[in-house]
């Protein structure tokens, strides 16, 4: 494989080009009705390349991308499983696409049935009353429901109310959605076996806490099975329960969070309902919340009058508006059929399908990786490293030494419960084979870091990059040949 591949602006040659406009309909006159002022100086710089250098660079850097569509991807705690292609083309049906967010609600019904439609399915698998679909992602829903959260307690008067308890696991958006929606963030302890320690939770309940945001499935993989008692307990102090269900893989159709005792949850459309995403795609972080709850969803709402007909509405008693218009609606449509493709019986089958992928790759891999915490998981788990702690193979090690086997690494170095974090879902959609190709190669890496440490610390070999200085790759990357230009010199 060729590892460098030179950049456009190293192939321009002056002079050389890929496609001439018609001279005589592009004349310098043409822009004689733009200001002066507003024209360029000088020419942008441009790469000047043949068609066929184009085409050349554009099908190899795509080459260069790793995703769903071209291997096994078990990134833990979010869910890249393969999203069925004709929801894409669902979602570019023009008779949606071409809509405008301003045309009368008469002319758009079918776009407004749909949004109803979908958040009616939510709020079916999700046991709660109505949801909105305004929110663009995941963190973006958590500040959503917690403003929903914040409203109920000020409509009664109840200003106290300004911690939320989170737990030590949680995902990294939960404390920074609380704090951005002006609450302060309390930290519950998690028990070795990483579900929720209730005595910890008990005494940090009073009349203060405006609520409690958790996952169940926890962040280890693991179900809360004192989840009843942990609803009971929060909804005695007054408090509301908030349920992140960015990864509701494991309970389609299964399990609710209404059913829980959860108030309040957002869903990921873009990790269980077929949008690709990562690499700040676009998303969708619908919110649902339990009946009494409803008046305080943000606005515009789409309700559905006697006569069948839909319309827009607003809600005196919202929280407000949290998007522009009703948010990433080509990622609604492909939630909607996905969901209607699979049907009210079979998606009951993703979650055990993935709970099942999950244990077999754990159990198969135990002897050799060590699993902090035994038992069944639901659609992911955690190693904690290898289990031979003297050959000084880190996870980062394992996870780089994985992409020269030609699969994405698993999530690493998180949840921070364990010092060598390696959590890995492998969803619903991968078949038998795959799920055993990779075991085997797991299999592979910890039998080279027992025999010869050396090649698994200096992988990945096969990639354009191997070891970059991470910190400055973030802090200071240079993505413009300007910059890197000016870097030379
Ligand atoms: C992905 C994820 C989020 C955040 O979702 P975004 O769309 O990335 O904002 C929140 N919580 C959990 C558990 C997640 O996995």
């Amino acid at each position: 494989m060729k590892k460098y591949d030179k950049l456009i602006f190293e192939l321009s040659r002056p002079g050389r080009k890929g496609y001439q406009l018609p001279a005589d309909k592009f004349d310098t006159d043409g822009f004689s009705e733009i200001p002066a002022d507003l024209l360029r100086k000088e020419a942008p710089v441009l790469p000047e390349v043949s068609e066929l250098d184009v085409v050349r660079h554009y099908t190899n850097l795509s080459n260069k991308n790793f995703g769903v569509d071209t291997g096994f991807y078990p990134l833990g705690s979010c869910t890249m499983k393969y999203n069925p292609k004709i929801n894409e083309e669902i979602a570019a049906m023009p008779e949606f696409t071409a809509l405008h967010p301003l045309q009368d609600a008469s002319t758009a019904q079918g776009a407004l049935e749909l949004y109803y439609n979908l958040q009616k399915a939510l709020a079916s698998l999700a046991g709660l009353e109505e949801f909105t679909l305004n929110p663009y992602a995941g963190a973006h829903g958590e500040l959503t429901g917690l403003m929903v959260m914040r409203q109920y307690h000020k409509s009664r008067g109840d200003h106290k109310r300004t911690k939320i308890i989170v737990p030590d696991t949680a995902h990294g958006t939960n404390p920074a959605s609380a704090m951005v929606s002006g609450l302060e963030v309390v930290e519950v302890k998690s028990k070795p076996n990483g579900s929720i320690d209730v005595e910890d939770l008990k005494p940090l309940l009073d009349d203060t806490v405006a609520g409690i945001m958790m996952t169940n499935p926890n962040t280890v993989g693991m179900f809360e099975t004192e989840i009843l008692e942990i609803a009971d307990l929060v909804h005695k102090a007054g408090g509301l329960l908030y349920y992140d269900g960015a990864n509701l893989n494991p309970l389609l159709g299964k399990v609710r969070p209404g059913d829980m005792g959860f108030d309040i949850m957002h869903i990921n459309l873009h990790k269980t309902f077929s949008t690709p995403h990562g690499g700040g795609g676009p998303g969708s972080g619908p919110v649902g919340v339990a009946k009494h709850l409803t008046q305080f969803l943000p606005n515009p709402r789409v309700r559905k009058a006697d006569d069948g007909s839909f319309y827009v509405d607003t809600d005196g008693e919202s929280l407000g508006s949290v998007s522009t218009f009703f948010g990433n609606f080509g990622v609604m449509m492909k939630a909607y059929a996905y969901i209607l493709s699979l049907g009210r019986d079979n998606i009951r089958n993703v979650g055990p399908m993935a709970t099942l992928n999950a244990n077999y790759i754990k159990e198969s891999l135990k002897d050799l990786y060590k699993l902090p915490i035994e038992g069944a998981c639901k659609h992911e788990f955690v190693f904690d490293g290898l289990a031979d702690k003297s050959t000084g193979v880190t996870t980062l090690n394992v996870a780089k030494r994985l992409l020269d086997f030609g699969f994405h690494a698993p999530t690493i170095y998180f949840p921070l419960l364990f010092h060598e974090s390696m959590m890995i879902e492998p969803t619903e959609t991968e078949s038998l084979e795959t799920l055993d190709e990779f075991i085997n190669v797991m299999r592979q890496v910890a039998k080279e870091a027992k025999e010869d440490p050396e090649i698994v610390k200096a992988a990945p070999v096969t990639t354009a990059i191997s070891h970059p200085d991470e910190t400055g790759a973030a802090k200071n990357p240079i993505l413009s040949y300007k910059a890197l230009k000016n870097s030379a010199k």
